[in-house]
């Protein structure tokens, strides 16, 4: 497919080939978002339906003169296009059709990875993949079975969407920037998944503590409705437009440089587990350390007993999810 010349403005950093697998609403989205912010310096899009994947190749090539750094573009409906990468991001799948159960839905999703894993893996042996098709942490499980690779290479986007989202919301709230919040969601991307208060901040200041005007505006019911809030935020979006696609294709491009730059950030992302917080053999997301190579630690977050029994039940219900799916 088209690679047009690369923008000559900044540098991406060299060398580094971001695949994305699936052109929808995520992969595009999340193609765009690499491109804008020089996530790497070659970005391919591959999806399974050819037309769809050159035109939005060529969409995304014809604006390169204006991107932040010198990155090519291309791509296309022929799947060596992901050869070489050094990462890549899946957003390749089915969606919820009306009916479906989140189940059935899996089991489709599972069905599409076992096709696909096999073949990416061919093409690109030596790249971090990482999961964004729902559901996320089901499918990381299932990811890792059917290539065999080490949980350290293959996992998933898991809450840093829904991180990003506690912030933002905490943000507008205490009347800070996003950058001062430090707060996260872990375990399920899903309905389970919640924010660990006990270890949140503003600034340095513990998030019950936090003051507007003289008074505290943090309550125990007002974390609590935030959290609701974090949890609905997807049906909300989906509700008015149909579908999530800028903040995980931002949130998405952020894994990319974390694993790209060797930065070693600490992000939510979703792994299957070994032990930590005495849970084996399902994938949800705890803080864990994103650098070269892919997660290198997964973090044993200090957390209170409520907290500990939240994490539990969300690897109870993912364990339940993945038992009725053979997995
Ligand atoms: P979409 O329907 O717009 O795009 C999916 C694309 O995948 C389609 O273009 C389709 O042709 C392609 N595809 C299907 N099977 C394929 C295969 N075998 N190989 C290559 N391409 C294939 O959907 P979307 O809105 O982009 O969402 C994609 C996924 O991302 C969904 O599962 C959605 O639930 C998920 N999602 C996850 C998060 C998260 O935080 N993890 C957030 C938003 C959306």
């Amino acid at each position: 497919m088209a690679t047009p010349p690369a923008a000559m403005s900044g540098t991406a950093r060299s060398g580094t080939k971001l695949a994305v697998v699936g052109a929808g609403s995520v992969g595009t989205s999340l193609a765009y978002a690499a491109l804008i912010r020089g996530s790497a310096s070659h970005v391919a899009l591959y999806d399974v339906n050819p037309a769809k994947a050159e035109a939005e190749v060529l969409d995304l090539a014809h604006g390169t003169q204006f991107s932040a750094a010198a990155v090519t573009v291309d791509g296309g409906g022929d799947i060596a296009a992901v050869a070489g990468a050094d990462v890549v991001v899946i957003t390749a799948g089915a969606k919820q059709s009306p009916g479906q159960t989140r189940l059935d839905l899996a089991g489709t999703n599972v069905r599409i990875l076992e096709q696909l894993m096999p073949r990416l893996i061919d093409h690109a042996p030596d790249a971090v993949y990482v999961l964004v098709t729902n559901p996320c942490d089901v499918l990381t499980a299932a990811a890792r079975k059917i290539t065999g690779l080490p949980s350290s290479r293959i996992f998933s986007s898991g809450t840093v969407l829904d991180t990003s989202r506690l912030r933002w919301l905490l943000a507008h709230r205490a009347g800070v920037s996003v950058s001062s919040v430090h707060a996260s969601m872990v375990g399920e991307h899903g309905d389970t998944e919640f924010p660990v208060w006990s270890g949140a901040t503003i600034g340095p200041v513990p998030i019950r503590e936090w003051t507007v005007d003289g008074a505290r505006v943090f309550t125990d019911a007002s974390l609590a409705g935030t959290a609701r809030e974090v949890t609905q935020a997807a049906y909300k979006v989906i509700a008015g437009k149909g579908a999530t696609n800028y903040a995980i294709g931002l949130s998405g491009a952020r894994i990319v440089e974390a694993l790209l730059r060797a930065e070693n950030a600490v992000l939510p992302v979703s792994t299957v587990l070994d032990g930590q917080h005495g849970i084996t053999g399902v994938a949800l997301s705890l803080p864990s350390v994103v650098g070269r190579g892919g997660v290198r630690t997964v973090l044993e977050t200090p957390m209170d007993d409520g907290e500990i029994a939240s994490l539990h039940h969300s690897a109870e219900t993912l364990r339940q999810s993945l038992a009725s799916l053979g997995i």
